[in-house]
């Protein structure tokens, strides 16, 4: 019974880490709202709700959209919480706000079941390459019971601290993810603009003080790398609305601790406001060309 797994949430991360456990022996039941999504894992059995994907499995991932509807997931009829069975372990992947993970892990210890907080860091290339780095809030027996699973579909495990506290650096992460980007978007237009090649102008970043894992990895000019979001249309990858509200629950959890977040606070609005442009659901590295002034 160690081999069934449960996994709610393949979207543009969930399916690929589906996929990894399913090539290494795991029996697989999966949930999407989306049949087609749900469809996505060869092998795996396709549940209907929540709560089948969770039954008779030791191990139970969420990989969805937020808070919110992680919360649901577990507490809707039908959700993860009335098929869960006793001291089987949640893993939570989604990124979400530390206080709703905080309330998740009560709920689990109220139900008699297992939780950490997981969300994880590499995007949807390090998904499909299975190198995602994971970060942990929650008991260090529940990280150790959810080690070999982790490692079929990643390659870094911290564990952060207790309930929230993996949540807490994911977000200390991504707030730097959406400066970079932000940075390195606004840095290649002026650039362009005084006729300077952007490969040319890439490679220089990369080995001078400007490179970070958006110029690198994630070059927002299309055609520089041949598998990222940029050179297909900005589809797939890592949705503006997804980094939008990650910047927001950075702020909140800013806010609630005290600790300035000015450049968080403006690349926030920015990317809000290509939300407001249609751009929600292209890839966050957009913010390219929509400071390049292109019309959606
Ligand atoms: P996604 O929107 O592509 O995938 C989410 C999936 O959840 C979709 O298939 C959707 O149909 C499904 N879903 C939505 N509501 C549901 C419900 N009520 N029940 C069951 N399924 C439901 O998003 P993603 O890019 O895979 O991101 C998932 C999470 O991981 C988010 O919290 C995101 O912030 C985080 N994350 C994303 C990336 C990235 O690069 N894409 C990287 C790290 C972390």
């Amino acid at each position: 019974i160690t081999n069934n797994v449960g996994f709610i949430g393949l979207g543009n991360m969930g399916s690929h880490m589906a996929n990894h456990l399913a090539k290494q022996g795991r029996k697989l039941k999966v949930f999407d709202v989306v049949a087609d999504a749900a469809k996505s894992v060869p092998g795996a059995i396709v549940c209907k709700t929540p709560q089948e994907a969770a039954t008779d499995v030791s191990v139970v991932f969420t990989m969805l959209p937020d808070g919110n509807v992680v919360k649901d997931t577990v507490l809707r009829n039908e959700g993860i919480a009335k098929g869960i069975k006793k001291d089987a372990l949640m893993i939570d992947c989604s990124t979400i706000e530390p206080t709703t993970a905080k309330e998740l892990h009560t709920i689990a210890k109220d139900n008699g079941y297992r939780f950490i907080d997981c969300p994880v860091s590499g995007g949807v290339t390090g998904a499909a390459a299975g190198t995602l780095t994971y970060m942990i809030g929650g008991d260090i027996k529940d990280v150790d019971t959810a080690r070999q699973y982790l490692l079929q579909a990643g390659k870094n495990i911290f564990h952060c601290g207790g309930p929230g506290a993996g949540q807490v650096a994911k977000l200390c992460n991504n707030l730097i993810l959406g400066v970079t980007m932000a940075g390195t978007a606004e840095s290649m237009n002026m650039g362009l603009k005084y006729g300077l090649d952007p490969k040319v102008l890439t490679d220089i970043i990369n080995v001078s003080t400007g490179r970070s894992w958006s110029s690198e990895t994630y070059n927002p000019h299309p055609g520089i790398l041949p598998n990222v979001p940029s050179s297909k249309n900005y589809d797939g990858g890592f949705m503006v609305k997804l980094i939008a509200k990650d910047l927001g629950l950075a702020e909140g959890a800013a806010l609630a601790a005290n600790a300035p977040v000015p450049m968080t606070a403006a690349v926030h609005q920015l990317y809000r406001a290509m939300m407001n442009h249609g751009l929600g659901d292209k890839d966050f590295s957009v913010i390219y060309q929509f400071l390049q002034g292109k019309k959606f």
